[in-house]
């Protein structure tokens, strides 16, 4: 028997599922050792729980969504957070109640009556197994993670921070120059992709254990204004519990 997966979506952008569907060769491999038997996005025909493995996408941010969240977890025996918006809260989480509020009554009109609730990780309402960190998540982690879960062993969370991948690609460190980073804080698995690419690193891919917070903050006010600091923070790392 294979194990029966599923794989759910609340709110979000979906782009950690394109991640998955990007895998193409190594996802129909990975595919031959499954049965998914619900994927929205993937498939048409789907059948409801008890599942082996159910991986979600998006945080909860209705009551509906909530109670699904619930569901899901007493029908299955391993919950995966699929990215950082389940992970983490993610970018659905950035903005305030107060701005919330005045964006609904701006976008919708005076008389909407908003439904959504904070955005918080998976973890403020169920037990979640294992977290896929990233915004969005890395193909070459998923692979590892899932290869790891079909042979039955605990996948391992990167022990080593961004910077040390960074430090790898031979980028010249951002905080030397000045510049804003949460690489130090920061779980490895994204290859420092941001930094890269000319952008500093936010923290989408969640604090890595025994990460030393207040000395990054430290360095930073040496470097930049409190706001800046905050803004940072405010992306993905203002609800972090692992
Ligand atoms: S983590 Fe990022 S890429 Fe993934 S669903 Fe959320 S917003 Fe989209
Ligand atoms: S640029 Fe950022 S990720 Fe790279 S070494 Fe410096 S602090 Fe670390
Ligand atoms: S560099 Fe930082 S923000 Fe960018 S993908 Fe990696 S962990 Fe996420």
């Amino acid at each position: 028997m294979k194990p029966k997966i599923a794989i759910y979506d609340f709110t979000d952008c979906e782009g950690c599922q394109v991640k998955l569907i990007e895998l193409k060769e190594k996802l129909l491999v990975l595919e031959k050792r499954v049965d998914i038997v619900n994927w929205r996005l993937g498939q048409e025909n789907n059948k409801p729980g008890p599942f082996d493995i159910c991986i979600i996408e998006g945080t909860p941010i209705t009551q509906h969504e909530i109670d699904l969240l619930k569901e899901l977890r007493e029908q299955s025996n391993i919950l995966i957070g699929l990215g950082s918006c389940a992970t983490l809260g993610g970018i659905s989480g950035i903005m305030d109640k107060s701005e919330r509020k005045k964006w609904y009554k701006k976008i919708y009109g005076e008389s909407y009556k908003p439904r959504g609730i904070d955005a918080l990780p998976l973890s403020s309402y169920v037990k979640v197994n294992f977290l896929i960190h990233g915004c969005p998540v890395n193909g070459d982690e998923l692979v590892r993670i899932l290869s790891d879960l079909l042979a039955g062993k605990e996948p391992k969370y990167r022990e080593y921070s961004v910077c040390f991948e960074c430090k790898q690609a031979n980028n010249e460190c951002r905080l030397i120059n000045g510049k804003p980073c949460l690489g130090p804080i920061t779980q490895g698995g994204c290859g420092a992709i941001c930094i890269q690419g000319g952008s500093p690193c936010y923290g989408c891919f969640g604090l890595r254990e025994e990460s030393e917070k207040e000395n990054l903050v430290k360095v930073l006010e040496k470097i930049t204004d409190k706001k800046t600091i905050n803004r940072y923070f405010s992306m993905f790392l203002n609800k972090v519990n692992k």
